[in-house]
């Protein structure tokens, strides 16, 4: 294996004596402990000792979200309490890890808004605006609000915008210092991730498997002048224009058919994490694009690199070595979820490895040096393979799973075992927290028309049905789960009201903490999962916790909105309403004594009833047909989960000339509701029957649950 520059740099001043303390002490400082040399900026992010602040996404740049701090731990967390807070009332869903530099916190919020407060106190420092509503392309719609995260490097702050800017701004000030575009905004593509710097460098990816055939990338630019670095293209191009790379030539021989007219995909919209320690860049790549092999691969095929992780050199971006945890992708099983590295023992040998799990449901150890599996077991139910070989590597499959002979239940969901909310791994318990979702979907595709898929590519989709199952494989949709990577065993598990709770945080302490979609922000004991302290913030959580320390004092900072794609398309609705419940970043300590405004109680909303409306039902058919755009955002069935308002209770739907204003209009771009400018006055019409017609249901529905007493 090829190594940096930066790591002969380090072995040559390496102290082995000091290394192997306090790798004993913390089980993780392999860099960063020499106090005699002045640490690369590389050495001060990977510093698992630096307890000050929380310098990159997952903290460190191991991923782990594990914090050394102990003055909050299994005996004190009981006086946490709000020590300071901040209202967002400008923003909705909140998703994203909040930074810590030098006592400032950073965080980004609805469209792409960034903020610099006082970290001891919540004083605004500066805000940064990237208008996202004005940079939008025609082909883009749903999708606008949602952020993971910024990345810091050098003085800078980086985001990436959903419509596809890279922005470099000054920590300090927050004045732009460079703008890239990494994506054509015309493109179905969009950025929802963190950008991640290293290595001089910020790497960003994006999202849009099923969008249309879009070949998934990812970029490096240079962090002083955001000039391109490199790029890693994840699907293989048509032959015809020569490859890339020979890791291009390498994937292509996986696909079969015209691959490159009618899919591709394997999107890398999260999971980057670098390795200081091999000077390595990992890529979690998405799944396959339309989600049927068959459209995409018409003769089958292992389609690399989907749902992968894909190793690459930090300064070139030339291909180390891959795994793939999901051949021939065909539940939109993507391995975009964190990437977590740790050096741990391995029969008696200190290995150094990635801990992943993907939506698959498998939890895998990987030897990052090799990329070879150690280890892969089920942390949920896994209906789609029996286990993974642990010769060849690869998933054993079982029958009629890629549901080419008829209707087929598949557990984990397409929401995956685990999605983008983080992973945390203690290595003083030696477990990993997995934010666990346990959920099933009927596929088959022995109705779909395949040359119907093939004459129309660009229209996107997944080229299979899927539905609702009549079971569920547990009395529970979410859980909170501690693994055990070396024995692949469950630890403890605490079951969820809700399926899409947010990531973890684990702590010295003994502690991890976890927000949940029904809005309450929880610490449990780290070894056991007994529940020692709560707090109820009065709306659904989907961002994860931090922690840092200022003037002696350690803090824990959570941001409070809920969002993500689940919280649109959900079925039911916890009670979260766009307008009603005050989005917020509320920050804890020992000390806390603020009185936090209350929340209004969960709320929903009484659909209007026009007597006056005459529904068409024809044309509330051809809304129906149209409302497929709005969904991800309106919610499933016209009920809103709190990432928009709910049109059936909205006067905006009964007046003609409003909706317009709204839908095609766009006077509410800058809050995400993009302007349907192809949308003619006859579509805006057969909307409003449509929102209508589900407005009078739910109006009957309640008025047939009230009368059963229900
Ligand atoms: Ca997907």
């Amino acid at each position: 294996m090829k190594s940096g520059t930066f790591q002969k740099k380090i072995n040559t001043n390496a102290k082995p004596v000091m290394v192997s303390i306090m790798h004993l002490l913390l089980g993780l400082c392999l860099i960063g402990c020499h106090q005699d040399l002045p640490q690369t900026e590389d050495q001060k992010i990977a510093d698992e000792t630096n307890t000050a602040d929380w310098l990159a996404y997952g903290r460190t740049h191991s991923e782990q979200r594990f914090s050394p701090l102990t003055d909050i731990d299994t005996s004190t967390v009981v006086n946490l309490a709000v020590d300071w807070y901040l209202d967002l009332p400008n923003d909705k869903a909140l998703v994203s890890t909040s930074l810590v530099v030098d006592g400032i916190l950073y965080f980004t919020g609805t469209m792409n808004r960034i903020r610099a407060v006082d970290a001891s106190n919540g004083n605004m420092i500066w805000q940064f605006d990237p208008e996202v509503a004005k940079h939008i392309g025609k082909n883009k719609k749903p999708g606008w609000t949602q952020s993971r995260g910024i990345s810091y490097y050098k003085g800078k702050i980086f985001t990436a915008t959903w419509e596809g800017r890279l922005i470099a701004l000054d920590a300090k000030t927050g004045k732009q210092i460079w703008s890239v575009l990494t994506i054509d905004p015309d493109k179905k593509m969009s950025i929802t991730g963190a950008p991640k710097a290293f290595a001089d460098k910020v790497i960003i990816g994006n999202g849009g498997s099923e969008a249309a055939p879009n070949r998934g990338y990812v970029t490096a630019y240079d962090v002083e002048t955001g000039q391109q670095a490199w790029r890693f293209y994840i699907v293989p191009g048509n032959p015809a224009d020569g490859f890339e790379n020979e890791a291009m030539e390498m994937a292509a021989k996986t696909w079969t058919g015209e691959w490159w007219k009618y899919g591709g995909g394997g999107n890398a919209w999260h999971g980057f994490t670098y390795d200081a320690e091999l000077n390595t860049i990992y890529i979690g790549t998405g799944n396959g694009g339309p989600w049927n092999p068959k459209v995409r691969s018409e003769n089958g095929g292992d389609n690399l690199f989907l749902s992968s992780i894909v190793a690459l050199d930090a300064e070139t971006g030339k291909y180390k070595w891959h795994y793939q945890t999901t051949p021939g992708d065909s539940w939109d099983y993507n391995s975009n979820m964190d990437i977590v590295l740790a050096t741990i023992k391995i029969k008696g040998e200190d290995t150094r490895i990635i801990m992943h799990a993907p939506k698959n449901g498998f939890f895998y150890v990987i030897n990052r040096e090799t990329g070879k599996l150690i280890s892969a077991q089920p942390f949920v139910e896994t209906s789609w393979a029996s286990h993974v070989d642990s010769v060849s590597g690869k998933p054993v499959i079982n029958p009629n799973a890629r549901y080419d002979s008829g209707s087929v239940y598949i557990t984990p969901s397409p929401h995956g075992a685990h999605s983008w909310h983080a992973m945390s791994y203690n290595p003083v318990t030696r477990l990993a927290y997995i934010p666990a979702i346990h959920d099933a979907t009927i596929f088959d595709a022995t109705k779909t028309d395949l040359a119907d898929w093939k004459n129309n590519p660009d229209k996107g989709g997944i080229a299979v049905s899927i539905s609702d199952p009549d079971s569920l494989p547990r009395p529970y949709t979410g859980s909170l789960i501690a693994w055990n990577p070396v024995t692949q065993k469950q630890a403890w598990i605490v079951p969820h009201k809700e399926l899409w709770n947010a990531g973890t945080l684990t702590t010295a302490g003994g502690l991890v903490f976890q927000g949940t979609a029904d809005g309450q922000f929880n610490a449990y004991q780290a070894n056991t999962g007994k529940l020692l302290w709560q707090y109820n913030t009065g709306l659904g959580i989907s961002a994860p916790a931090i922690t840092y320390k200022i003037k002696g004092k350690q803090y824990v900072a959570l941001l409070v909105g809920y969002g993500g794609a689940f919280a649109g398309v959900g079925n039911k609705s916890l009670g979260w309403d766009y307008n009603r419940q005050m989005r917020r970043l509320l920050v804890f300590s020992l000390e806390g004594k603020a009185a936090v405004p209350p929340q209004p109680p969960p709320y929903f909303p009484k659909p209007l009833v026009d007597t006056t409306f005459k529904i068409d039902e024809e044309l509330a058919l051809k809304g129906y047909n149209l409302y497929w755009q709005c969904f991800a955002c309106h919610g499933a069935n016209v009920v809103a989960k709190g990432m928009a308002p709910d049109l059936r209770a909205s006067p905006v739907s009964l007046n003609q000339a409003a909706f317009a204003m709204f839908v095609r209009d766009g006077i509410k771009a800058d809050m995400g509701m993009p302007a349907f400018k192809d949308f003619t006055d006859e579509d805006l019409k057969a909307l409003m029957h449509f929102i209508r017609k589900k407005a009078n249901q739910s109006h009957q529905q309640n008025a047939n649950e009230i009368e059963m007493g229900n």
